[in-house]
């Protein structure tokens, strides 16, 4: 190396790919918005209300879909297998890291969904991960919406099938991929219940009639309904009567159950295999005692919370119709989730506008490509069982005079 190496910047520096969204980063910074994406959460008081920037502030943008986060039995479950199993299991499903409370967790599922087989893993992004690229692999095909979460384009990417996208929600594009495929092959379709950026549904009864006429097996992501939609909670398949169509439910824990883990229900007569073949599952430690426990707890109470998915059902039908009269540009024209998606013209005003909301006491999500659709700016909306009737009204207001404010309507 040279005296003076070290007053020129590295040749081939990894980082220089990065460069794009670091200019972007700092010119958002520059026009003096505060950080969207370093939010500290001070202190929760409440599933729907936090400190942040030392004010009480109210949450519009968890998944904390059906409040489960400060359940008193929740709580008292977790607590109870601290003290009982320790703080973590150090190591995997396979060897060492199965305990009483894992397979609890998995019957819980199994209960929930009514199906004979659940597996769990450390959170639903590997779920995805594990189970998309272990049961796709070389010559198969894999078919999927094109506005899939990471974590499916991720499972995708690890395995060896042949991946084949179409256009979000369109029933006709899905066939004519599926008829395209040659002969003899492995299929899989993939979908999602709700689509969390625009907070829509898929029309899940057509498509999958459309996957299972083509000899396709069905996956369907039902992060965002599971606790919620459909009369038992078990996501939009069950709301369209196609549940028992389905091959595997992907779900995590980490929105309406209220804590952390990902996993996969199916009726397969082989799934148990995916214990030894599942390199997601296998190559990692399990979740800790006091994760599994207030998961088991949380879904056993989530199968008897039909007022709570009722209430939550009014909350996004009240905040939709309040949002859309007082001009704001939504993701879908009726409510159709807990999800409710207000489209901003581009990221300076969103950012703007999230400022503004927390200035009001209001956290939203802010969310933008890669994660959006079309390249679109949201601020997206997820409400909770538990928000009151009156927050309701108290958060349209505050999107009034934000909205006003930054002169976004
Ligand atoms: N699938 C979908 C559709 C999701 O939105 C998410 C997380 N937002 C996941 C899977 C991953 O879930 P987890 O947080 O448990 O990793």
């Amino acid at each position: 190396m040279s005296d003076t190496a070290h007053d020129t910047a590295p040749r081939g520096d990894l980082f220089d790919k990065f460069q794009p969204i670091i200019d972007l980063r700092a010119g958002l910074l520059a026009s003096g918005v505060e950080d969207p994406f370093s939010l500290v959460m001070e202190k929760v008081l409440s599933p729907t209300t936090a400190i942040c920037n030392g004010r009480e502030t109210i949450l519009l943008g968890t998944y904390n879909y059906m409040g489960m986060t400060f359940d008193p039995d929740v709580i008292a479950a977790g607590k109870q297998a601290l003290d009982d199993f320790g703080a973590g299991t150090t190591g995997s499903r396979v060897l060492n890291g199965t305990y009483a409370g894992h397979k609890a967790v998995e019957q819980a599922l199994c209960d929930f969904y009514a199906m004979d087989h659940a597996m769990v893993f450390s959170t639903g992004y590997q779920a995805n991960l594990g189970v998309i690229s272990t049961i796709a692999g070389k010559g198969d095909y894999i078919v999927l919406d094109i506005d899939s979460h990471a974590s499916i384009w991720d499972g995708c990417k690890m395995g060896d099938a042949e991946v084949v996208p179409f256009k979000h929600n369109d029933i006709e594009a899905m066939e004519k991929r599926l008829k395209r495929i040659p002969e003899g092959a492995g299929k899989l379709v993939i979908l999602e219940g709700v689509y969390s950026m625009m907070g829509d549904i898929a029309p899940l009864k057509e498509m999958i009639a459309v996957a299972k006429a083509n000899g396709a097996m069905v996956l369907v992501d039902e992060a965002h309904s599971m606790g919620f939609i459909g009369p038992n909670g078990r996501g939009v398949a069950e709301d369209q009567g196609v549940l028992d169509q389905v091959d595997f439910v992907i779900g995590t824990f980490s929105k309406s159950v209220g804590t952390v883990g990902g996993f996969c229900v199916s009726n397969h007569p082989k799934f148990e295999i995916l214990r030894l073949v599942c390199r997601p599952y296998v190559f990692t430690a399990s979740l800790p005692p006091s994760v599994v426990a207030t998961a088991a707890t949380s879904i056993r109470k989530l199968m008897h919370a039909g007022d709570k998915r009722a209430h939550l059902w009014e909350n996004s039908r009240t905040l939709h119709k309040g949002l859309k009269d007082r001009g704001f540009q939504l993701g879908t024209d009726n409510p159709q989730s807990a999800i409710i998606s207000v489209i901003m013209p581009d990221l300076e005003r969103g950012a703007g506008m999230w400022e503004a909301l927390l200035k009001e006491g209001l956290y939203v999500n802010l969310a933008r490509p890669p994660a959006t659709p079309a390249n679109m700016t949201l601020l997206r909306c997820s409400l909770c069982s538990e928000h009151s009737a009156e927050q309701v009204q108290t958060i349209i207001g505050m999107f009034e005079r934000a909205g006003r404010t930054v002169g976004i309507i």
